[in-house]
């Protein structure tokens, strides 16, 4: 039986997902832009997934955008930030964190970006350093430069969540805009948006028992959304057919969402972690307090690879990830944990496990007898 703790890369579709979206390849599978009744039929439930996305983070249905995916929403952020500045002749700055997804690291290198970025310090667990931003805000202020702050939710690899609120109070008070990647927070943490002052929020169905392929923008009504893709779609801002089947995909998942359930799964994370320092001596990475609920993020005293443990792993059928998903086909040590202190040595000791929400304690002790078991056979080799 398979046991899965790869829920940070991506999720199972939730149970009845096949069901929901069968009418949307059988019968209602014309285009939703045209006249006839059927189409209408499929914009109006565009529109209801919309609004329902709206109504779970606190927005309004037109602050919402569909694109496909959390990579495709991060870097519209970044490009229609630049965009404004551009068009309005100002001068322009982009202050982040050495700790955010590569969608967003990667989308700051681009050549044809005029702003310029600062990374913010983060401590050895990952929080923002506040005096830090501060004394960027301050900079950047002083040099008469617009500001967005881009700063994930939590982490997609040591699970550390952020205080949102307090970055975005500060960000504000010096008149920036805040933007949050909140692609492994949505699934587990309720958030609403005005009430923590989030200026623009991405995130992605699939990492909530949605489809792969779809994502989420929120973006204020008082900020402005530079076109991504011309054409017609999406108020003229991100043009192309819709993804059907995507969008009633993420309508299933995040009525499936259960915020409720998340302190089930992180008590027996805890328990996970326990057994984990106990038995084999790991030590943690990232807040031991302010955590996603199910993220286990270890490291290894022994000669253990994280990635050998992995394939061993995976021969009973267990499926962990080395650092983040999607650099675990690289070598090179996680941005991540370099970011908040560890040696390329230790972080390739490493591993991430982010368990399902219905993981029992048998099956975490299946999961702590494999690796005892696995270790075992390393230090024979
Ligand atoms: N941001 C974070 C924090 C993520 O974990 C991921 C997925 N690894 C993404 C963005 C990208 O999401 P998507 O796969 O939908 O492009």
């Amino acid at each position: 039986m398979e046991i899965y703790l790869d829920n940070a890369a991506t999720t199972k579709p939730i149970n009845g997902m096949l069901e929901a979206i069968k009418p949307y390849i059988e019968t209602n599978w014309h285009n939703p832009s045209s006249l006839y009744s059927k189409s209408v039929n499929i914009k109006n439930k565009i529109e209801e997934v919309r609004n329902d996305v709206a109504t779970l983070i606190g927005a309004d249905s037109e602050e919402i955008f569909f694109t496909s995916g959390a990579s495709e929403s991060n870097n519209w952020v970044i490009r229609s930030f630049d965009d404004d500045c551009i068009s309005n002749g100002d001068n322009s700055i982009i202050i982040t964190t050495p700790i955010e997804h590569s969608s967003i690291l990667d989308a700051l290198e681009n050549p044809a970006l005029m702003s310029d970025y600062w990374f913010c310090k983060v401590n050895k667990d990952g929080f923002i350093d506040l005096d830090n931003l501060k004394t960027s805000l301050e900079l950047a202020k002083h040099n008469n430069m617009r500001i967005l702050v881009s700063v994930m939710f939590a982490n997609n690899e040591i699970g550390t969540i952020q205080r949102i609120k307090e970055i975005s109070k500060l960000v504000h008070s010096y008149n920036g805009v805040f933007h949050s990647d909140c692609t492994q927070a949505l699934p587990h943490i309720e958030i609403d948006v005005k009430e923590l002052g989030i200026d623009f929020m991405t995130a992605s169905s699939h990492k909530l028992g949605g489809l792969k392929g779809t994502g989420i923008l929120y973006k204020s009504k008082d900020i402005e959304l530079s076109p991504l893709i011309y054409g017609e779609q999406e108020r003229e801002l991100r043009g192309g057919t819709e993804n059907v089947i995507g969008i009633v995909a993420l309508g299933e998942a995040i009525k499936g969402l259960y915020y409720d359930k998340a302190n089930r799964v992180s008590k027996l994370r805890d328990y996970f972690i326990g057994k984990l320092e106990d038995e084999f001596g790991c030590t943690v990475n990232g807040s031991l307090e302010n955590r996603l609920p199910n993220n286990a993020n270890v490291t290894f005293p022994q000669n253990v690879n994280g990635e050998s443990l992995l394939y061993m792993l995976e021969l009973d059928d267990i499926f962990i990830s080395t650092g983040s998903a999607c650099n675990s086909k690289s070598i090179k040590p996680s941005h991540v944990l370099k970011a908040i202190g560890l040696s390329d040595e230790d972080a390739m000791k490493t591993v991430r496990m982010t368990l399902p929400y219905d993981i029992t304690k048998y099956e975490i002790d299946k999961v702590i007898e494999s690796i005892g078991n696995s270790i075992r056979i390393m230090e024979l080799n």
